[in-house]
């Protein structure tokens, strides 16, 4: 079943591949290995639709690791605002400038999980398609397709080790880049969480999941844990149309981004003073962001004016808290 399953697979992928400006078409030579790197890390908890224009202006921005290596980091922080997940611009940067240090990316799995900010499926991903090594690139979307190919119903984090397991044992010799980007795709537009196109599945006749005639069902879901739920305050100071704005620590979370002052996000409830209050999700909390006026700035930063906030490379709940203010301060005037 492992080789045909394999064999269908790319077949499809040769029809239907999708279009994506960091690929080659299935079957021609891999994409310069600087844009497999760079369009995986962006990728990394960010949806397709979202990384596309941003992966363009970033390549056309830096369209080397080299020139990459050598950009002021607060330039690559802003051009990721919005991105989310800042730790993996910080470690972008990082990177490029040990690879250009050393004259390439290294092209095996063992080496390119040395490099920093890249995780098993990161090395994987880059060994595989930039450099058709024989590895299995496992996200969650290949997880969901092999566990209902194969009739596993536990919740993936129980079944994880076999998962990979039959992954690595259907990863062909010939074509790995390829198959990898082929069940990357398979995941995201046919083998979806919710309701799986089966009957325009290449997998369907080998696919137990299928045969049961409930894929949903597979695998079964993982226990909700509750997040917890912080309040923060953001200071808000402004004067002659501009905003007081700081950068934020470089370790941390939203680390080197620019954003309103404020405390550590660990307020006890919300504060009195308050004006307006954003809710923002975090993977492991959720926040809800209380702006408080401030007559005079807090910490070191600068002014910024209002009309150019959208140039000063704020981070979606900086963003959103902004918006916020302005639309608050208009309703009171009003
Ligand atoms: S047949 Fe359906 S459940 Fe099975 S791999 Fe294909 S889309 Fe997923």
């Amino acid at each position: 079943m492992l080789a045909s399953a394999a064999t269908q697979l790319l077949e499809h992928y040769d029809a239907h591949a999708r279009v994506l400006p960091w690929r080659s078409p299935p079957g021609m030579p891999p994409p310069e290995h600087y844009r497999v790197w760079l369009s995986e890390v962006m990728l990394q908890q960010t949806t397709v639709a979202t990384v596309k224009p941003r992966f363009r202006r970033f390549i056309e921005r830096w369209p080397t690791v080299e020139a990459l290596a050598e950009a002021p980091e607060e330039a690559v922080l802003q051009e990721w605002a919005g991105l989310g997940y800042y730790a993996r611009a910080r470690n972008l940067i990082a990177c490029a400038r040990v690879v250009a240090a050393r004259g390439g990316f290294p092209t095996s799995e063992a080496e390119l999980r040395k490099l920093p900010g890249l995780g098993a499926y990161t090395a994987a991903a880059v060994a595989a398609i930039a450099f058709g090594e024989q590895v299995a690139v496992v996200d969650t979307n290949v997880e969901r397709v092999i566990a209902r190919l194969y009739g596993i119903d536990r919740p993936v984090a129980e079944a994880r080790p076999e998962i990979r397991q039959l992954a690595e044992a259907m990863t062909p010799a010939d074509r790995p880049g390829d198959f990898a980007q082929a069940m990357m795709d398979l995941g995201a537009t046919v083998c979806r969480p919710k309701k799986p196109a089966c009957l325009a599945c290449p997998l369907s006749n080998d696919c137990a999941a299928f045969a049961s005639g409930d894929p949903e069902r597979f695998p079964a879901p993982k226990a909700k844990k509750a997040r917890p739920h912080r309040h923060g305050i953001a200071w808000w100071t402004t004067r002659d149309g501009a905003v007081w704005l700081v950068r934020r620590p470089a370790k941390g979370l939203l680390g080197g981004m620019a954003g309103l002052p404020g405390d550590d996000w660990h307020h006890d409830g919300v504060p009195t003073r308050t004006f307006a209050t954003v809710s923002h999700g975090f993977t492991h909390f959720t926040l809800d962001l209380h702006l408080v006026e401030r007559p005079e700035p807090a910490g070191d930063g600068w002014w910024q004016p209002l009309d150019l906030i959208g140039e000063a490379g704020l981070p979606t709940l900086y963003a959103r808290a902004v918006e916020a203010a302005l639309s608050r301060k208009h309703e009171l005037a009003d």
